[in-house]
């Protein structure tokens, strides 16, 4: 292998779910492809990366300072969705089945991988909860032991205030994580959402 193919394979191997034998692929198909193509690709991660920031509010991707969807005055400020990801709020988007706003936590507690709370965005979760106009905070986590100690320890810290606590239906199988449900599955599991006793 030559170096500029060996330095594309480092990089590009560090992907998640890209290993070394998807970056050699990737690199021979872009030795196969113009240099106007290499180019626009090169540009696309530059730009993806210097136009993208993350919301001040809610933790999800944003153009500028706040995410559209925290600056859309016609979303319902009163229900507020708990998420791990900024990616979970595109799947959760898709569905059309949910109009207020999001919190994205950063991934779940877990001591194991040294997840603490202080290492997620609850504090922030916390005062803006406590701050607003929120009656309803719906966690849509993982259904695994993490998400479900994560949700405990969030409810725990907001027992103070008078909200309603509400999960994605268990009956529907929702996976590990977003990506894997199915559009109408979500869909489903958001409309039939439980409420947590
Ligand atoms: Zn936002």
């Amino acid at each position: 292998m030559n170096d500029p193919l060996r330095r594309f394979v480092d990089v590009w191997s560090r992907v998640p779910g890209i290993g070394t034998r998807l970056a050699e692929r990737i690199g021979l198909f872009v030795l196969g492809q113009s240099k106007e193509y290499a180019q626009r690709l090169a540009e696309a991660i530059l730009v993806l990366r210097e136009q993208t920031s993350i919301c001040e509010v809610c933790g999800n991707f944003s153009l500028g300072s706040r995410c559209a969807i925290c600056e859309d005055g016609s979303r319902d400020s009163s229900i507020l969705c708990v998420v791990e990801t900024p990616l979970d709020i595109v799947y959760i988007e898709a569905t059309g089945k949910y109009h207020g706003l999001y919190h994205v936590l950063g991934g779940v507690i877990s001591p194991i991988h040294g997840i603490t709370p202080g290492k997620l965005r609850i504090e922030e979760l916390v005062q803006r909860v406590h701050a607003g106009t929120v009656k309803e905070v719906f966690f849509a986590t993982s259904p695994t032991t993490e998400g479900d100690a994560t949700v405990m320890y969030i409810r725990e810290r907001l027992s103070s205030l008078s909200l309603r606590f509400t999960t994605l239906a268990r009956g529907v199988p929702v996976g590990v994580v977003l990506p894997q449900t199915g559009t109408q599955t979500l869909s489903e599991a958001i409309v039939s959402r439980e409420e947590l006793k």
